[in-house]
């Protein structure tokens, strides 16, 4: 067997890897530190669960239309309209999670020596689809610290004849950074003088702790421009269900269409349903989430930079906290990777090297506190005992 050289150099997210070794730790009866993975340790909301076994024992067993049910397409357009975008449900196609939507729109989009600028550190994901389709990831930097987290001027000289897509990610994983408007407008004109697509994915747009979510896509000549991807994994703690979105041009919806019919038929309806009711129903759940992740966040940020060689920006929304820990890696003479190894292999603390992001991640970690309160004392206790002893 000989497989293709593209499916041999596919990359990966590393939070999954180091899922499996944690869980193998586990499987040996040890117990591991939770702050690798970017999932809500909420249980889906009670009312979003009722719908979707309602619609399972009702029958909503079968294909559904490959775009999305009709209602849900329809909550979808009118979610998003209230945002500020004018788009329609003949604009929305549903899929399972929001992975497969990236998957489809780079893919569609990208071809061979194509130049696409994408968030360094930034998603994983994004430059490995890249590279499957052939095309060249040009990274720009994100820094939650600084007053505008993403230099325009910085995208505008990365801009060359052969760039095709701009990769947005607001709220950002792994930095929590927040686009404001006066950056998604510059890059907004950037994007039409150049004639760019932009894919902004806006899967944290419910989880910004001040201020609020600003999509691209609300301003003028973008919705044509845009392919806004979206989801119920985070905000809804849906992300075992499946269940993502893009509002794609017109232009676009027809051929990922039969991508979807190509590949995964549709989203299961009965998935589709709850995802009605979490869009439709009482809204309590996602601000209660939020509270708790804020108040999360206060602490975590607060107690990593009372640490000796660690410094970390506030994050604005998502939940992951990425600390520059170069003092302590100095001291201990480590390289991140192994850094990250070590809390994992020796103190039971699972998180990711900033590095499992692109370079711009190097000297960081990302821990995620999508995650219990003590969990992440504990985890404190863990990294507050190394910065000690490393002195
Ligand atoms: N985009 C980003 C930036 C993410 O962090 C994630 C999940 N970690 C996804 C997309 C994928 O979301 P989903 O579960 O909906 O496929």
């Amino acid at each position: 067997m000989r497989l293709t050289a593209q499916i041999q150099q596919l990359g990966t997210e590393t939070a999954f890897e180091v899922l499996a070794r944690a869980k193998r730790l586990e499987a040996q009866g040890r117990t591991v530190l939770h702050l690798e993975i970017g999932e809500p340790d909420f249980p889906t909301p009670p009312h979003i669960v009722e719908a979707g076994s309602r619609a399972l024992w009702g029958g909503a067993t079968k294909y559904a239309p490959a775009a999305g049910l009709a209602e849900l397409r329809e909550a979808i357009a009118q979610w998003v309209s209230r945002r500020g975008l004018s788009a329609g449900p003949e604009n929305v196609l549903v899929t399972s999670g929001a992975k497969p939507m990236l998957f489809y729109a780079l893919t569609a989009l990208i071809e061979a020596g194509d130049e696409v600028l994408i968030p360094d550190p930034g998603f994983p994901i994004y430059e490995s689809l890249v590279r499957f389709a052939f095309g060249r990831p040009v990274g720009y930097t994100v820094d939650a610290g600084r007053a505008r987290a993403v230099d325009a001027a910085e995208i505008a000289r990365k801009i060359s004849h052969k760039t095709k897509v701009l990769v947005l990610n607001s709220p950002h994983n792994p930095t929590g950074a927040v686009l404001d408007s006066a950056t998604l407008q510059v890059l907004a004109q950037l994007v039409e003088h150049h004639r760019l697509t932009v894919v902004s994915d806006e899967i944290y747009s419910q989880l910004v702790f001040e201020g609020e979510h600003r999509s691209i896509a609300s301003l003028p000549g973008m919705p044509e421009r845009t392919v806004l991807i979206d989801g119920f994994s985070k905000a809804y703690a849906m992300a075992g269900w499946r269940l993502g979105y893009g509002v794609l041009p017109a232009a676009m919806v027809g051929h990922i269409e039969r991508y979807i019919i190509n590949t995964t038929s549709c989203a299961p309806p009965f998935v589709q349903h709850a995802g009605i009711a979490a869009l439709t129903g009482p809204q309590g759940c996602v601000d209660d989430m939020r509270d708790e992740y804020r108040a999360r966040r206060d602490f975590l940020v607060a107690s990593l930079n009372r640490l000796k060689g660690v410094s970390c920006a506030v994050p604005r929304g998502a939940f992951y906290a990425f600390p520059n820990i170069s003092g302590v890696l100095q001291r201990t003479h480590a390289a991140v990777e192994q850094f990250a190894d070590a809390l994992l292999d020796t103190f039971n603390l699972a998180c990711l090297p900033g590095t499992a992001f692109g370079k711009g991640g190097a000297e960081h970690l990302r821990l995620s506190f999508a995650t219990s309160l003590p969990t992440l004392e504990a985890a404190l206790g863990v990294l507050q005992g190394i910065v000690e002893a490393a002195v």
